[in-house]
């Protein structure tokens, strides 16, 4: 982290990124403003939205980045990474395809941003609990073996909505504190 990035009075750039339509504009909706779109459809530009969260009495403000859809083309820019303090990697627990693609996930915010960003894994849709492809052991293995944080949400119901941006705002303000 950057003395730029200390002196901000506590804004954490934060990226969401993952495979098209896992739910990452509906996760960042859920939380910003508790809305959910049965049937959203990807808008144009790169968008981000700030929310305060309370840190122990301290107010820290996240500015969370969303693709916008860029992700099906395969170029989500640098810009979209630059200063990112932490990241959200979201596939779908409903679709195994999406899973399969955290590597490359990976490798894109490791080759784009700081080693240490602060990052966790997100296994989206748990409400689809009938057309579950990817266990919850295994998205918690891949976890630990690339230390990352890990939970199971539902933009859908609000599960761990919340909880998910908390553990990663949390630890970014632990680290710089
Ligand atoms: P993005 O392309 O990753 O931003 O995905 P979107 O947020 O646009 O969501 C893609 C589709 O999945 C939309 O139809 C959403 O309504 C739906 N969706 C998103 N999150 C959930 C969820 O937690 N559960 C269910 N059942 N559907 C979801
Ligand atoms: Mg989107």
């Amino acid at each position: 982290f950057t003395e730029e990035q200390q002196n901000e009075d506590y804004l954490f750039k934060i990226v969401l990124i993952g495979d098209s339509s896992v739910g990452k504009s509906n996760l960042l909706a859920r939380f910003a403003k508790n809305e959910f779109y049965p049937n959203s459809k990807s808008t144009i530009g790169v968008e981000f939205q700030t929310q305060k969260i309370d840190i122990g009495g301290k107010e820290v403000k996240a500015q969370i980045w969303d693709t916008a859809g860029q992700e099906r083309f395969r170029a989500v820019t640098s810009a979209y990474y630059r200063g990112a303090v932490g990241a959200l990697i979201v596939y779908d627990i409903s679709r195994r395809q999406t899973f399969d693609s955290i590597g490359r996930w990976l490798n894109e915010l490791h080759s784009h941003s700081d080693m240490n960003v602060v990052t966790i894994l997100i296994g989206n849709k748990s409400d689809l609990k009938d057309a579950r492809e990817v266990p919850t052991t295994e998205g918690k293995a891949l976890a630990e073996s690339q230390n990352l944080f890990f939970m199971e949400t539902s933009a859908l119901d609000s599960t761990n909505v919340s909880a998910a941006f908390q553990t990663v705002v949390k630890e970014i303000y632990n680290i710089l504190s």
